[in-house]
């Protein structure tokens, strides 16, 4: 049998274009190497699933670093308004929240979302076979392609417990028992390939980069993976008491040899090793280990009308102590405590004393606090992949490989990393359905 399309992956990307190509073409199959769909959907916004955002199209391009062009095609093929507008018609009602524009389904549950992906995979009759790991792929001369999985032959049960053998005895299993073994291998034909594997974040859902083989097999360039959307681990942290403080809408910079990367303001917060949050993990497809972090603790404003009213403030209260200085402004009692301890000035000392040079640093520190960033998190903490399928092999206009004709790509696997509040899900709803209205028209 030949296939009019395979579709290797079963999250968000490949779900939603084996649905949407279905509707046209008659044999679709869909390989999934786990033994359920959509392991990592379930896992988005926390279980709530932020699967889109309501930022217009011009300002979303912005939130894929220097890549959102390439998506622009897709994004305006199938927009946010399209994604809302396709859940609800399948009766999945949506929530916004003001300030970040993240849009959820009403019900904050990722499994409702999951769910109208299967139905209509279900309902156009696509073909899903889990616990199919892909492993190899030909193009042959004649235009078609081979696909080569492991195929399973047992499964031991899931959760842990007593469960009844072959033989009718009580067999114990631990949860970590939990396997599939897999026997020989199957081959599948196919007129048409998509390749939706993801990233490598996360690698316990599935996603363990196994389509930047494949796509290599084929021709394909891949630009190295690395964790995006990550927590920086701080050399030499001086907060790692303070964890859990945060901070709202404060600039944070990144360094590369005294040379500015790029800036983001958003919220941050203190971790046990470091700084996370979505503007710092925002800026994390920018960073490297050894750069240096600066932060904001204070608002900008803030220091700079402080700054303009500092001569009154000497001239009225020279004696007020540092601490009662630093009061003034929004800081905790423990950061106050730190950075005194820090800059190695006793709270005791009156501001009449905070010489002009210290003075400065200290404004410095409110505003650029400096950090050296010992290294990113890794694939297992980050929540996207930045790297994958090189873009300049692909065709932005129809996701078809300019290599292999026939081949395609959609979602994560591509060299495309959003940023935290539904850019990488609306990524792969946009490239997923622009590759199947191709492959149809
Ligand atoms: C904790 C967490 C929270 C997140 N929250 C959000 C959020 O709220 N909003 C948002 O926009 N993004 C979020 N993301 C990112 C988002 O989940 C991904 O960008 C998205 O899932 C990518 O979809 P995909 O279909 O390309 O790949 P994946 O979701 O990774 O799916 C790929 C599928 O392919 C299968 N597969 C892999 N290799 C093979 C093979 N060899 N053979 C067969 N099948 C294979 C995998 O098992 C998997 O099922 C989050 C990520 C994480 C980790």
């Amino acid at each position: 049998m030949i296939y009019d399309l395979l579709v290797v992956g079963a999250g968000p990307a490949g779900l939603f274009a084996a649905g949407a190509a279905s509707e046209k073409l008659k044999n679709v199959l869909l390989l999934e190497k786990q033994s359920e769909p959509g392991r990592k959907l379930l896992l988005t916004g926390s279980g709530q699933c932020n699967f889109t955002n309501i930022r217009p199209l011009p300002e979303f391009l912005h939130a894929y670093g220097t890549h959102g062009l390439f998506l622009k095609p897709a994004l305006y093929h199938f927009t946010n308004q399209a994604a809302i507008a396709f859940f609800k018609t399948h009766g999945v009602e949506s929530v916004v929240v003001e300030d970040t524009g993240k849009v959820f389904p009403r019900s904050h549950r990722s499994r409702d979302i999951l769910k109208v992906l299967l139905e209509r995979c279900r309902q156009h009759g696509v073909e899903v076979r889990y616990q199919h790991p892909v492993t190899r792929v030909e193009h042959k001369s004649d235009g078609s392609f081979r696909v080569y999985t492991l195929s399973p032959i047992n499964t031991l049960p899931r959760t842990a417990g007593i469960h009844k053998g072959r033989s009718g005895h009580d067999i114990r299993y631990p949860a970590a028992s939990r396997r599939v073994l897999h026997s020989g291998t199957h081959e599948f034909c196919a007129r048409r390939l998509l390749i939706a594997t993801g990233g490598q974040s996360y690698p316990a859902t599935g996603s363990t980069g196994d389509g930047y083989r494949l796509a290599h097999s084929l021709g394909h360039a891949c630009v190295p993976p690395r964790p995006g959307l990550t927590p920086f681990m701080i050399r030499d942290f001086p907060w790692e008491g303070l964890a859990g403080t945060s901070f709202k809408d404060m600039p944070v910079t990144v360094w590369h040899k005294d040379k500015k990367v790029k800036t983001l303001t958003g919220d941050w917060l203190i971790t046990h090793h470091g700084i996370s949050g979505p503007v710092v993990q925002n800026l994390a497809r920018y960073a490297l280990a050894g750069d240096q972090v600066t932060v904001a603790l204070v608002p900008f404003e803030h220091i700079e009308t402080f700054k303009n009213e500092w001569d009154a403030l000497l001239a009225r209260s020279a004696k007020l102590s540092l601490k009662a200085w630093l009061k003034y402004f929004p800081l905790t009692q423990a950061l106050t405590r730190s950075l005194m301890e820090l800059a190695q000035v006793s709270p005791a000392e009156t501001v009449a004393h905070l010489n002009r040079e210290k003075r400065l640093a200290f404004f410095e520190w409110l505003t650029a606090f400096p950090l050296v960033i010992q290294r990113l998190g890794d694939f297992d903490t980050a929540m996207v992949t930045c790297g994958g399928v090189a873009l300049d092999e692909v065709n932005a206009k129809t996701m078809e490989s300019r290599l292999v004709p026939g081949l395609y790509f959609a979602g994560e696997v591509l060299d495309i990393d959003g940023d935290c509040g539904g850019y990488d899900l609306q990524a792969a709803w946009s490239t997923a359905a622009l590759a199947a209205s191709k492959m149809i028209s």
